[in-house]
């Protein structure tokens, strides 16, 4: 099984998105797919809400919600009821659900993690073997992810085996900025082969699926949006892009 956490200390940078999409792409591409909402404020859940259909579930699978074909969701606490941020998390039971989830052969995890590198956040990243960052390409950007990329260096050595990154993701992208572009550049001059090669460009489209409680795979399949997404898809699962 692999395991990936979307983890990024700024929010709003696209996250929720890239888990709800990369989770229901991997899906539809045949994989049997675990999205883990840990974002007390639930957004994952909220995102997928509108997409149930019963399917039969066991073991550890009946613990999740069942959202389409091959996609199953454990939902976040917050999505039904105010959560406290400073609430606990038990990491010994969710490494528990990871293993059992193994075992009933879900093909790949994914963990969309918080805004902050918080109890949810660390749990996050010691589920995970992999973690992809998204980050906007906006002025900051490089010195938010500098932190970011320090803190999984502290995750590596901390929890042997977990919290590589598997690469840094440009989402949000706007190509008529002439700033986002020259960011763009940096971040590959500054990166190299740790960026991915897909970017996730802006697109309404994923604005307007989020609020009608679906992907733009099933609601606009012909965006900009769902062809971006596709791409990511085939990068982490084959490595490299063919868009280039
Ligand atoms: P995070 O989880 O990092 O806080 P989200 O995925 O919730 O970020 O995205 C923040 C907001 O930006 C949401 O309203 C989302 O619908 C929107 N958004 C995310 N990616 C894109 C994109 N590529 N184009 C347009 N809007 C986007
Ligand atoms: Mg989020």
């Amino acid at each position: 099984m692999r395991s990936v956490a979307l983890a990024n200390q700024k929010g709003g940078v696209g996250k929720t998105t890239t888990a709800v999409h990369l989770a229901h792409g991997l899906a539809i591409a045949g994989r049997r797919v675990a999205l883990l909402d840990l974002d007390p404020q639930g957004n994952a859940t909220v995102a997928l809400q509108e997409m149930a259909v019963d399917l039969e579930s066991d073991g550890a699978l009946a613990l999740l919600r069942p959202v389409t074909d091959n996609l199953w969701l454990l939902p976040s606490p917050g999505a039904e009821r105010a959560v406290d941020r400073f609430a606990g998390v038990d990491v010994t039971k969710l490494l528990q659900l990871a293993r059992s989830l193994e075992e009933q052969g879900i093909d790949w995890l994914l963990v969309d993690c918080p805004p902050r590198m918080d109890q949810w956040g660390w749990a996050g990243l010691q589920l995970c073997g992999e973690v992809l960052v998204p980050v906007q390409p906006e002025f900051f950007a490089m010195h938010g992810l500098s932190q970011m990329l320090g803190t999984l260096e502290t995750a590596q050595a901390q929890f042997p085996g977990k919290g590589l990154l598997l690469g840094v993701l440009v989402t949000l992208w706007d190509q008529r900025e002439p700033v986002a572009k020259d960011v763009v550049a940096d971040l590959r001059r500054n990166l190299g082969p740790k960026m991915l090669e897909t970017v996730i460009l802006r697109d309404s489209a994923l604005v307007e699926a989020a609020s009608y409680g679906k992907t733009v795979f099933e609601y606009r399949p012909y965006s900009k949006a769902a062809l971006c997404y596709g791409e990511l898809v085939r990068e982490v699962v084959h490595g490299g892009s063919s868009l280039g």
